[in-house]
């Protein structure tokens, strides 16, 4: 018998309805704010939870209130059954929506089979429009590719495309007035996003990096466009923006200089089957045994969400305050973003 349909509330009062899981841990780039130079060992293919696992979990979840799932990484794509994992999520009734995080390298090839498989949108992660930069951040990507999947997923009905562009002091924040003109002549919403600290070894180096973003509104100033504030369905913790004539839109993810934990509505599934109420810190636990049993699963994801704090204290000086916690030991790669 199907399971009475619950909420996933908080002990803040914050309920849950979205869940980002990680298909994979492993990625055909090393970008330079998300993994080592040396690239790291991915987990044994035993380790990783299978399509009928994550199918499984999800049916679990969407009994428990959730409705929105986004397939992350690693590389979502690289994962050679992700076309009847999509298929798998799409035939539970109470999933409203379901998008895929992405480097964007095999769009291409794989933009039209993730559409007919039921996926509802696309995250296309561009950090920088000029090819020898994008090798640099990236360790070896390059451009063109991400380009052409770009085109050829724009020519797909999903619902609007979103490109993630995490700006580093020095390296491609001279390039958010390119980003801007982007979203002036593409139909997408083109999201800021600030640099983390997640699994950053020299908090030194990382704050050397580091820098907000609202700078874009004196970039529009100078550039003479004339910006308003808009509402995107389902755009969680972005502000959203237009540049008034302009085809597509850009939002901003500021969580170290606007921290928007208050409205935090997702839990992470990692690639190995653990499940982190917060991005930052190390709280998690595994929930790969209880799959295959409802009320054992239900019972470990309430007391995992029962260990939510009520926010992650990411920008260095807060985090340092705090004694009770540590940050995660993984990197952004082995939880997804
Ligand atoms: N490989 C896919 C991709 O790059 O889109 C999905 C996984 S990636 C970890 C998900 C998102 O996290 C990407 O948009 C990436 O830019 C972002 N990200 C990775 N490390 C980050 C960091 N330290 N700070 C902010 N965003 C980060
Ligand atoms: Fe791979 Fe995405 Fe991390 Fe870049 S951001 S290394 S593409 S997982």
């Amino acid at each position: 018998m199907k399971p009475e349909t619950k909420i996933l509330k908080d002990r803040f009062g914050r309920v849950h309805d979205y869940v980002r899981i990680s298909v994979t841990d492993k990625c055909n780039l090393r970008c330079v704010y998300c993994m080592p130079e040396e690239g790291l060992p991915f987990f044994p293919d035993d380790k990783v939870l299978s399509g009928h696992e994550i199918i499984q979990m999800v049916e679990n979840f969407a009994a428990m209130g959730v409705k929105k799932i986004r397939l992350t990484g690693g590389e979502p794509l690289l994962r050679q059954d992700i076309e009847e994992i999509i298929t798998g999520i799409a035939e539970i009734p109470e999933i409203e929506d379901i998008s895929v995080t992405t480097n964007g390298l095999a769009l291409v090839k794989k933009a039209e089979k993730l559409y007919q498989a039921g996926l509802n949108r696309l995250n296309i992660s561009l950090d920088t429009f000029d090819p020898v930069s994008y090798k640099t951040m990236t360790r070896g990507g390059q451009l063109q590719r991400v380009l052409n999947g770009i085109e050829v997923a724009s020519q797909l009905p999903f619902d609007k495309i979103k490109i993630n562009t995490v700006i580093i002091n020095g390296q491609n924040d001279h390039e958010m007035v390119d980003f801007l003109k982007y979203s002036i002549d593409h139909d997408v919403n083109v999201r800021f996003i600030e640099f983390m600290p997640i699994s950053q070894e020299n908090k030194a180096d990382w704050a050397k990096q580091y820098m907000g973003i609202e700078q874009v509104f004196d970039i529009c100033d100078m550039q003479g466009w004339k910006v308003e504030a808009i509402d995107l369905a389902g755009n969680g913790p972005s502000d959203n923006y237009k540049i008034i004539g302009g085809k597509g839109s850009f939002g901003l993810i500021h969580p170290i200089s606007c921290n928007f934990c208050e409205s935090c509505n997702r839990l992470r599934v990692t690639a190995d089957g653990c499940v982190k109420s917060c991005l930052y810190w190390d709280e998690e636990d595994s929930v790969r045994e209880e799959i295959a049993d409802f009320s054992a699963f239900e019972e470990k994801i309430q007391t995992i969400l029962g260990t939510k704090p009520e926010n992650h204290e990411m920008a260095l000086a807060e985090a340092d305050k705090v004694k009770d916690k540590k940050p995660t030991w993984r990197h952004m790669s082995q939880i997804g973003g």
